[in-house]
């Protein structure tokens, strides 16, 4: 334990982001650098105490080592740190910066003040750690000569390459975009998560053996039977990319769009040509509703913001959460309360009030005449209880039309496509993920595991992350008979935390 009485010195001092009005005039990330004297204190904060229920239980799904490390912190010992961290995370660069952090949820500090700033410190100490130049490609002594193929490069494609190729495997990822990285390059936004940090990770996994093939299609332009006969084992982490639609009247109206349709292509303009190509949906001068909130609602705003709107609203169905725990929602389960992301917060400062409408039901997309959205004819919804399940209902004459020249859908997404499920033969779940126990990860086609979004249906990197490493240890299992590779736990989390993306 670091300091024994640091929580009664020190208040919680969150990591500073840039400010609204400053940062939304670019796409470089969000953060600030923070102080190492500052970490050190919140590092102390911690109370080591004796069951963490920050890295189990409700807390983080790979099981993080968060009191070790937050002692290592306030003592300086910050190589050892990351070594600790890297036992459980191949990339806490990606979850510092993007992560929830469920483990500041179940924090036993949080039962009655505020939680240590575990994600800062975990941010901390992998960036500190690539300044200093402690991260290198480490290349396993020997290979076992088995291969194998993974499809899909999120972060569970990555994870779990990483873990295999550790263990001696031979690794191809196979990823139909021209980009690796799945949702962290193509989904999360550059000022969330920058690409260079991204590419930072892919360069050192290749450098250690794993091969990345984009523009590989499997299922369309690569054969997935193939893979099958070439490799000793394939798993699929294809992601949950099939979104959900609003098939209210209007829907085909120019201006309406998927919210992955918006963010995929800024992105891929911002690298390819700093958004010089035009290859991209602009949201300049015009009035956009997001509908639908979480991470993607969050960046749809964030992005257009960015690109100069003139209006912002985000519509939410559900109503504004309590600003603090409901008695239904103890610690330590994720708080179910109101939050202001990046994007509410760049909104609030450039239009004077938070983007967020809630309890609102979008019922038909108005036409300009030309095939263009010109507004959305809305009503406004209540919610209560009936047989102990949630019902709504509509207010009469609470109708109303919001202006919109361009409306981004944000409302989720809905399982795997089928082009290789269909291929091989896959059996899917009641929910249209690929079928496979979590900690087995094989599907019902020997040899064929699955991982990540396209088995959970949506959720989280820190997930998708313990997905990858659960399948690599099963797969190694099921090439060598046994493994060295670590089992992450089964925390409570995910039945608890469906963060909303
Ligand atoms: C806009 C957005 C923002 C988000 N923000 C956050 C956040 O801030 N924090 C957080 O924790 N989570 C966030 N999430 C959720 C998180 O990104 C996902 O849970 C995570 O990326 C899932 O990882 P995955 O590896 O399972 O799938 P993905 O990251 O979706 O990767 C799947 C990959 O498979 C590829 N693929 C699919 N089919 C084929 C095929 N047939 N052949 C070859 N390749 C194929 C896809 O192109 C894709 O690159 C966000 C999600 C979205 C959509
Ligand atoms: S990965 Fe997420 S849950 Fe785990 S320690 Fe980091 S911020 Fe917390």
């Amino acid at each position: 334990m670091g300091k024994p009485t640091g929580f009664k010195e020190f208040d919680r001092k969150k990591v500073e982001w840039r400010l609204p009005i400053v940062r939304v005039s670019d796409y470089r990330e969000i953060y600030t650098e923070p102080k190492e004297e500052q970490l050190r204190t919140q590092g102390a904060r911690c109370m080591d105490c004796g069951v963490p229920f920050c890295q189990s239980a409700t807390g983080c799904p790979i099981d993080n080592l968060i009191p070790e490390w937050n002692d290592l912190v306030y003592h300086g010992r910050w190589r050892e740190a990351v070594d600790r961290l890297h036992k459980t995370n191949n990339f806490p660069e990606f979850t510092g910066r993007v992560c929830p952090a469920p483990c500041e949820g179940a924090c036993v500090l949080g039962i009655t003040n505020p939680p240590v700033t575990i994600k800062n410190i975990e941010n901390a100490i992998i960036d500190k750690a690539f300044d200093e130049g402690w991260v290198t490609a480490k290349a396993p002594l020997s290979r076992t000569g088995k291969s194998v193929a993974i499809i899909g490069s999120g972060p569970a494609g990555l994870a779990a390459a990483d873990q295999l190729n550790k263990a001696g495997h031979l690794v191809t990822v196979y990823e139909r975009a021209d980009r690796i990285g799945g949702l962290l390059t193509y989904g999360i936004p550059n000022m969330k998560l920058d690409k260079g940090v991204v590419q930072r990770r892919l360069d050192l996994m290749a450098d250690e053996g794993v091969k990345f093939v984009t523009n590989a299609n499997v299922g369309q332009n690569v054969d997935a039977k193939q893979l099958m006969v070439e490799n000793h084992a394939v798993l699929l982490s294809t992601g949950a990319t099939t979104p959900r639609d609003l098939p209210i009247p209007g829907r085909q109206l120019n201006g309406v769009h998927f919210a992955m349709e918006f963010l995929t292509a800024n992105t891929a303009s911002l690298l390819d040509s700093n958004h010089t190509d035009g290859k991209f949906i602009s949201a300049k001068g015009k009035r956009v509703v997001v509908i639908g909130g979480g991470d993607t609602g969050c960046d749809c705003i964030g992005t257009s913001l960015r690109h100069g709107c003139t209006q912002l609203v985000n519509f939410e169905l559900l109503d504004k959460p309590p600003q603090d725990r409901a008695i239904d929602n103890p610690w330590p389960q994720w708080p179910r309360t109101f939050r202001v992301d990046y994007g509410h917060e760049e909104a609030e400062e450039k239009f004077g009030s938070d983007p967020r409408e809630y309890c609102i039901l979008s019922k038909e997309f108005i036409d300009d005449r030309k095939g263009n959205v010109t507004g959305i004819k809305t009503v406004r919804v209540q919610w209560g209880k009936k047989d102990g399940r949630m019902v709504m209902e509509e207010i009469a004459g609470s109708e109303e039309v919001i202006g919109a020249d361009l409306v981004l859908l944000a409302m989720g997404f809905l399982g795997p496509e089928n082009t290789v499920s269909e291929k091989l033969g896959i059996e899917l779940d009641p929910r249209s993920n690929y079928k496979a126990e979590h900690g087995k990860f094989e599907t019902n086609v020997p040899g064929v595991f699955a991982a990540g979004d396209c088995r959970r249906g949506q959720s989280l990197v820190v997930w998708a992350i313990n997905e990858g490493r659960g399948a690599a240890r099963a797969i190694d299992i099921y090439l060598q008979g046994d493994s060295t590779l670590p089992a992450p736990g089964i925390t409570m989390g995910s039945a608890l935390l469906s963060a909303g993306s």
